[in-house]
């Protein structure tokens, strides 16, 4: 059979030719859209396969784009290496799961995320993990229940939606004399706020769909580790339940990285601004932001964050009315269940993040029916505050 001049169209539809690489650096990371990597060699694929530093195979196992990803944040937390995965409870499913074994003991701190609450209870009901809960402004409380077994202590940076302020260097401090790992959610600080692994922190980790990806058009999360050995774990245990991302997914969290810098300064200060404010208007019972010097961490955070945070709440004296009244007079901030993007929006944590608690939980935390959770955006601070203000007077 003799070799034909060009295949047919069926098959030139299939092998479209890929372009070779030429000279250039491309600005923007290209967008490695492939689930898999060809190679002329076997011995070469092999290696791939074994070992994803090596090269890339398949994409659930590295893709140029994620690895992109990955370093980006390397760099800003300051990391030995980083996992890239679908979403921020993935990050936390890995961070944990890949340290756990049955029986290991888990010390969380009391105001968690719902999700790394729900996360915690089926870790416990079904997987067998011992799990206790701190107050975190309490050392003492928390050496104590530190008790030789226990593998994780649990933190956040600042908690959601009081924007209480943990103590990373000291508790990192007493965890680590204990042998404990400490493993810290900085999705509410962001890295310009606070790089945990500065302070002794073992693993910190991020919901990229909020401040990292910025823009509200994204699910995704990062995993970061100050440890080789920890971070080949992670990363084994990300690929063996498939929860990294997709490249598309990791291109937009990197384009979303390269304003985070500038989004957070303007965030931080509107939020810091609109604290201010709120805290003297008549409508208003009490206004709990970082910058505040009635906020109960004041010196702590200033001392911990380059930042204080974009994220604030504020309490209405006419409890959960006053918020339902409020909600449909805002022309500019939306009620949404999200937190971390360029536009400002509100929520009702009793209505939404925290409406399966119990009324004794929500009174430990403080959270009152007309308590109101801010995400400040990016827009121009007197925009916002005339929006919030006219509602508010009304
Ligand atoms: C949103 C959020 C998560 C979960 O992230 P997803 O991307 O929604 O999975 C975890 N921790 C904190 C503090 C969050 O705000």
């Amino acid at each position: 059979m003799t070799q034909r001049d060009r295949p047919a169209i069926q098959t030139r539809c299939v092998h479209a030719p890929v372009p070779a690489n030429v000279r250039g650096t491309p600005l923007s990371v290209p967008i490695y859209q492939t689930s898999v990597f060809a190679f002329d060699d076997l011995d070469e694929q092999v290696q791939a396969l074994s070992d994803p530093r090596l090269g890339y195979s398949y994409s659930r196992f590295g893709n140029p784009t994620v690895r992109a990803l990955e370093q980006a944040i390397n760099a800003l937390e300051g990391a030995v290496d980083s996992v890239a995965v679908a979403s921020g409870m993935a990050a936390i499913a890995v961070a944990l799961g890949a340290e756990l074994r049955s029986g290991a003991r888990v010390v969380s701190q009391r105001d968690l995320y719902g999700g790394t609450a729900s996360l915690l209870t089926d870790l416990e009901q079904r997987w067998g993990v011992q799990v206790s809960y701190v107050d975190v402004a309490d050392p003492t409380a928390v050496s104590a229940a530190l008790k030789p077994g226990t593998s994780v202590l649990f933190l956040e940076t600042i908690s959601n939606p009081m924007t209480a302020v943990t103590d990373i260097g000291g508790l990192a401090e007493l965890a680590r004399a204990a042998g404990v790992r400490t493993v810290v959610d900085n999705t509410f600080s962001s890295p310009t706020g606070c790089r945990p692994l500065d302070w002794g922190a073992d693993v910190v980790l991020h919901s990229t769909t909020k401040y990292l990806g910025g823009h509200d058009d994204l699910t995704g999360g990062v995993i970061s580790y100050a440890d080789a050995e920890l971070h080949q774990a992670g990363a084994a245990y990300a690929r063996l339940i498939g929860v990294t991302p997709d490249p598309h997914n990791a291109w937009l969290t990197l384009r979303g990285l390269k304003t985070l810098g500038v989004r957070m300064r303007q965030a931080c200060a509107n939020a810091t601004e609109l604290a201010r404010r709120l805290s003297g208007h008549p409508a208003v019972a009490a206004v709990h932001h970082p910058s505040l010097s009635s906020h109960p961490q004041y010196d702590l955070a200033a001392r911990l964050l380059d930042q204080p945070g974009a994220m604030l709440a504020f309490d209405l004296r006419g409890g959960r009315d006053a918020v339902a009244a409020l909600v449909p007079r805002l022309r500019l901030v939306q009620l949404a269940a999200s937190l971390g993007g360029v536009e400002t929006t509100i929520s009702h944590p009793v209505s939404s993040s925290h409406r399966g608690f119990t009324a004794e939980s929500l009174a430990a935390a403080r959270i009152t029916p007309g308590t109101v959770r801010l995400s400040t955006g990016i827009e121009d601070v007197e925009d916002i505050w005339s929006d919030l203000e006219s509602a508010l007077d009304q």
